[in-house]
């Protein structure tokens, strides 16, 4: 029947559109987007309006943001591990900063 195969083709597939939401349903849970706007500073220990326990919890269970939290952890370790190498030696540092300020007016 034509009617039929136009209904399917007309019909939207309404179930396909809504994904849903890792975290949705949770009401004490904090949603995706806070999550990752939040993620600077929850590392950084500088949450305002919310409780670290709070965006912590989120990342627990949620498996979309989780990796987020990861790549930003990894890049702190290795900022930090390159903060703590020994200082620059400064006969080292003295001959870059040259190099770095040379004029080439002698050359003339
Ligand atoms: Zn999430």
């Amino acid at each position: 029947m034509i009617f039929d195969g136009l209904k399917r083709l007309f019909g939207r597939g309404d179930e396909a559109a809504a994904q849903p939401d890792p975290c949705a349903g949770q009401p004490e849970m904090i949603s995706c987007k806070e999550a990752v706007t939040r993620l600077q500073e929850f590392v950084d220990g500088e949450l305002t309006g919310l409780t670290h326990e709070q965006v912590e919890a989120h990342f627990e269970v949620c498996t979309r943001c989780y990796p987020h939290l990861k790549m930003e952890q990894a890049f702190r370790q290795k900022v930090q591990t390159a903060l703590s190498q020994p200082e620059v030696p400064g006969d080292l540092r003295d001959r870059v900063l040259q190099l770095l300020t040379h004029d080439v007016e002698g050359e003339g």
